[in-house]
């Protein structure tokens, strides 16, 4: 074929969590790369999919979700997060948050728009911001605190905005963002007409006695925020791609229009045990969180005691060390040396940037066994010659 395939796709590389998944393969590394517990899930909720899907309904659903479910996230998100949808009009059913930003992005921007990236950001959000002719527009986040400022807003937004995406809490640096920085969001995108598509997936995953706060929850932001929510972080089941989305409906009814030319639909089955899973009582959710909390301690403090600095993280699977003072000068080739000799995944946060990265931070998921967490400290062990 000599005709120039699209050039945001055909220049793209393999992502680095497949990467670093396929090099762990290799090596027979321990994998703290890519996010993903190695519990099985809470078996309630995958024995209700297993029986939706031997003696459920296996054809197509409806577009916008099936009505538990949507009453069920709407529910939820009342009960957890003081928020208010109206299941009919105002929450959407999509396969997996990736489908939801990906729809959003494709049906909120025109060509030219210009779209507020905070980097470091999850590896899907450029390409779709391009692929769909937004000119992005970046702010920079840096270790340890990752916050940014109203000279950094100011820099990066303008009357030409028109979206923002925005990740929180935020992967891969495993912080929440403050109330007083969202309060600090809002105003500009208010005072930019902006939309807000706020990508949520992580907001269960959070520590030290945190609650989540959405931007839509903000004075003047209900009108212009699409939330994102994701039900393989909800419940821990990453390979479940279900997500949800929730929005007024003047912005839902565009994003539904995507979504009917993307996928159309989820399966069934998995709805239905979403439902089921996202009535579950408060301790079901507060359980999850203490025993993530306990790996992250657990992997902090074995960590640290070997000399690595370990940065906060309040919130996600992942915590991140600070490889700058072991003299290390380049997070990606460190990590080709730590997964080919010493048997350890992990992520190079420089991934996340798309111009002027942070090289000197490592992210590792610590939502691991306990067996896991002291095979990876075992070999890391090695890395600071105390093997
Ligand atoms: N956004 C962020 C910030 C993520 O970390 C992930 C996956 N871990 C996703 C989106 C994708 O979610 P899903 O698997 O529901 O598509
Ligand atoms: N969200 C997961 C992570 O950050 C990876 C998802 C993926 O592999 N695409 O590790």
């Amino acid at each position: 074929m000599s005709k120039p395939m699209n050039p945001v796709y055909a220049g793209l590389p393999t992502t680095i969590f497949e990467t670093m998944s396929r090099l762990a393969r290799e090596h027979q590394a321990v994998n703290l790369g890519q996010g993903f517990p190695d519990d099985p899930g809470a078996e309630d909720i995958r024995a209700r999919a297993a029986e939706a899907l031997v003696s459920g309904w296996n054809q197509y659903p409806p577009m916008m979700g099936i009505p538990e479910l949507r009453q069920a996230a709407a529910a939820h998100f009342a009960h957890h997060q003081g928020l208010v949808f109206d299941p009919d009009s105002e929450i959407m059913v999509t396969s997996g948050a990736t489908e939801a930003l990906a729809g959003a992005l494709f049906s909120l921007i025109n060509p030219g728009d210009e779209v507020v990236l905070f980097q470091p950001m999850y590896d899907a959000y450029l390409p779709l911001v391009l692929r769909a002719g937004g000119i992005p527009k970046f702010v920079t986040l840096r270790p340890p605190h990752w916050r940014f400022t109203a000279e950094d807003l100011a820099a990066a937004f303008s009357p030409r905005t028109k979206l923002v995406l925005f990740n929180d809490p935020l992967n891969p640096a495993g912080t929440v963002c403050p109330l007083e920085d969202l309060s600090m969001l809002a105003h500009f995108c208010m005072a930019n007409d902006a939309i807000a598509v706020c990508d949520e997936v992580w907001e269960h995953v959070v520590f030290d006695g945190i609650r989540h706060q959405s931007l839509i929850g903000l004075p003047g932001m209900r009108e212009r925020v699409v939330k994102i929510s994701s039900a393989g972080k909800i419940f821990s089941l990453t390979g479940w791609k279900v997500g949800i989305v929730m929005a007024a409906p003047p912005l839902m009814r565009v994003l539904a229009k995507a979504h009917q030319f993307l996928t159309f639909t989820t399966p069934p089955n998995l709805q239905a045990a979403v439902a089921f899973g996202l009535g579950k009582e408060d301790s079901f959710f507060d359980a999850m969180r203490a025993d993530f909390q306990q790996a992250r301690d657990y992997l902090a403090g074995g960590l640290e005691d070997l000399g690595f600095p370990v940065l906060n993280s309040r919130g996600t699977y992942f915590l991140n060390i600070d490889i700058a003072p072991l003299g290390e000068t380049d997070d990606a080739a460190f990590c080709q040396r730590l997964v080919a000799e010493h048997g350890v995944a992990a992520i190079p946060v420089s991934a996340f940037y798309a111009e002027d990265p942070v090289r000197t931070v490592v992210r590792l998921c610590f939502a691991k066994r306990r067996s896991t967490l002291d095979a990876a400290l075992e070999r890391m062990a090695g890395v600071v010659g105390r093997a």
